[in-house]
């Protein structure tokens, strides 16, 4: 890919490192300016210097060596103990800081099939049943854990349709998956329906709250209507919400939840039948960055849940101005009812990916959905100041896609 094979035989000085780096990450999308629509959850400046100073005083240290920084276990503790309460688990319910969704997805997943197995039930043809917006995590899982993925068709609003789903279900189905919200379209799967499925089924339900976790309770809070979700709703057995995205903590941090220790006891991994002796893990990764688990604690306290409520009302009202900024284009709808900071919009009239190309152009970062073809924008409060301005040059952009512009690219293919 145009970079030349060779070990650097000499090093550099420090300062020509430094300005190196500082001129590669010039060089990417600018999401400090509100450009960038995805991938980084800027609240502000503030939220940002703690969680960075929390990173850096636990830079070196490594959260899988508890013993050595006992200081990183109680760090986690808490912050597990906060989003058991948050998404309010029974009393016997229990949590795991993980490093992102893909691997809360990959334990939950794991729990749930070793629980069948625990029951005594076979898992040579096990199966998981999940929308077709449900996010890849899953198909990743499965294909490293040996299970199938059967994506059930989603009703004409992008929400899963029960029905479908439940058409799907057999005595192989280890896991039923419902998305609060789904990553495509940002819309609340019928949960508390896909729980009584899931419980009429005896099936393991796990809740997708990657994305809207850490702003669900809070944009519920503020009167916007955010359905049942969490552990209220009793079939669900495990949930996974990402404190690196509405909980503005640092990547990599992730959470995944369950209603008791029953479930998530399948998540330990000892081991001692090697030279070192006893080996014990609750996650995937074995050495892992406490600087994330700091950053998350830090952020999870410095907010809390005033914090976090102020800045979901930002989202929120950043969301509400940006919905009614797209319906008064015409041409472009909002797809779907989206419940919390992640939207979608489409056309029936033109090349929605032209209005992308259009809107790259003039210096935003466009994240697509490709079927149906869609323009994704997940509101953030660094948003709040430049919604005016996206809206302007979307308006502006479409106008250029009406007059018969065609698409360049098609979808990325992003996550
Ligand atoms: C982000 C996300 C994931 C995956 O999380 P990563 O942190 O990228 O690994 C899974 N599901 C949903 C709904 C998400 O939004």
């Amino acid at each position: 890919m145009g970079v030349s094979r060779s070990f650097p035989e000499k090093g550099l000085p420090a300062a020509d490192v430094q300005d190196r780096i500082k001129r590669y990450r010039e060089g990417g999308a600018d999401w400090h300016g509100g450009r960038v629509p995805i991938f980084v959850f800027h609240a502000d400046d503030e939220v940002l210097s703690v969680s960075k100073d929390a990173f850096i005083a636990f830079f070196s240290e490594n959260a899988q060596g508890l013993a050595a920084f006992p200081a990183v276990g109680e760090m986690q503790d808490e912050v597990t103990a906060a989003a058991l309460a948050l998404l309010n688990a029974p009393e016997d319910g229990d949590a795991i800081l993980t490093s992102g969704g893909t691997e809360s997805i990959f334990i939950a997943v794991q729990c749930a099939r070793d629980h069948a197995r625990a029951a005594g039930r076979g898992t040579a043809n096990a199966n998981i049943v999940m929308p077709w917006s449900g996010h890849p995590a899953f198909d990743k899982a499965a294909r490293y854990l040996d299970l199938q993925i059967r994506r059930a068709p989603i009703a004409a609003d992008f929400t899963a349709d029960v029905d479908a789903l439940a058409a799907l279900v057999d005595e192989d189905t280890v896991m039923i998956v419902a998305s609060a919200p789904s990553f495509p379209h940002g819309v609340f799967d019928p949960i508390a329906d896909i729980g009584r499925l899931a419980q009429s089924r005896d099936v393991w339900m796990h809740v997708d709250a990657c994305v809207g976790g850490y702003l669900a309770p809070f944009a519920r809070r503020l009167g916007y209507p955010v359905p049942d979700f969490d552990f209220r709703i009793p079939a669900v057995h495990s949930i996974s919400a990402d404190l690196h995205k509405y909980g503005f903590a640092a990547k990599p941090a992730s959470t995944v939840l369950f209603r008791d220790k029953q479930l998530s006891r399948h998540a330990l991994f000892e081991f001692d039948a090697w030279p070192r002796g006893h080996y014990r893990s609750r996650c995937f990764t074995g050495s892992r960055p406490a600087g994330a688990v700091a950053s998350a604690w830090a952020v999870l306290n410095y907010l809390g849940a005033e914090g976090y409520m102020r800045h979901a009302r930002t989202i929120m009202e950043t969301r509400d101005a940006l919905m009614v900024g797209i319906e008064s284009i015409p041409g472009l709808h909002v797809q779907g009812n989206p419940a919390l900071g992640l939207i979608s919009f489409g056309s029936d009239t033109m090349d929605i990916h032209a209005v992308g190309d259009e809107l790259e152009e003039r210096g935003w970062f466009v994240p697509r959905n490709a079927v149906p073809a869609g323009i994704q924008f997940m509101t953030m409060p660094v948003h709040a100041r430049v919604i005016d301005d996206y809206l302007a040059d979307l308006a502006e952009a479409a106008r250029a896609a009406g007059r018969g512009s065609k698409a360049r690219s098609t979808a990325q293919v992003i996550y």
